[in-house]
């Protein structure tokens, strides 16, 4: 079933549980936002966080991702083959789904509804840079920016930048402060 099919029925079965009394729809909106900004992102931030902090587990996570992952125990949700980009000095990397909205549910959770948005998915190919910084993010002009379409097959993350000063901190407080944002691309994580 195709992601677009699959949510038609989910807000058909939402309508009907909420018509019913069954259910709240605030209660819903509420657990959808739960994974949506927490639990789903949080399992990317360990990835990226133990990336950061391993320079062979890196190393992996770049050449397979669906394996690395699985070392965690992300697997299926989504991701048949998720590959991993990182950002560089010369590189930034961000993802798109141009046909609808192909995301890697088991590391970053539910895509949110600016992922989803018509806009978003035309604008970004075609210029990046404006809109990332609609989102705050300014991209120096020598850094190359790369933009990752996604599909049913392959799923992408990026590996954001750790800030030099965050260096030798620990797995959890780095995971603490890798967002979502940064691991779709839109954003770049500072001091
Ligand atoms: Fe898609």
């Amino acid at each position: 079933m195709t992601d677009s099919r699959m949510a038609l029925r989910a807000e058909a079965l939402e309508s009907l549980l909420t018509e019913k009394g069954l259910v709240d729809a605030d209660r819903i909106d509420e657990t959808i936002s739960f994974y949506n900004e927490r639990v789903g992102p949080m399992n990317g931030a360990q990835v990226v966080a133990r990336a950061w902090r391993d320079a062979d587990f890196k190393a992996r996570l770049l050449a397979d991702g669906t394996a690395a992952i699985d070392e965690f125990g992300f697997s299926g949700g989504q991701v048949d083959k998720l590959v991993v980009v990182e950002n560089t000095p010369g590189t930034h990397n961000v993802v798109v789904c141009t046909l609808c909205s192909c995301y890697p549910w088991a590391v970053l959770g539910l895509p949110p509804r600016w992922y989803k948005d018509p806009a978003y998915r035309s604008r970004v190919v075609r210029e990046p840079r404006a809109v990332l910084k609609e989102f705050g993010t300014a991209i120096p002009g020598d850094t190359t920016v790369q933009v990752w379409d996604s599909s049913a097959e392959i799923r992408y993350m990026v590996l954001p930048a750790m800030p030099l000063s965050w260096a030798g901190q620990s797995h959890d407080i780095l995971a603490s402060k890798v967002s979502r944002d940064s691991m779709i691309g839109v954003q770049v994580l500072l001091d």
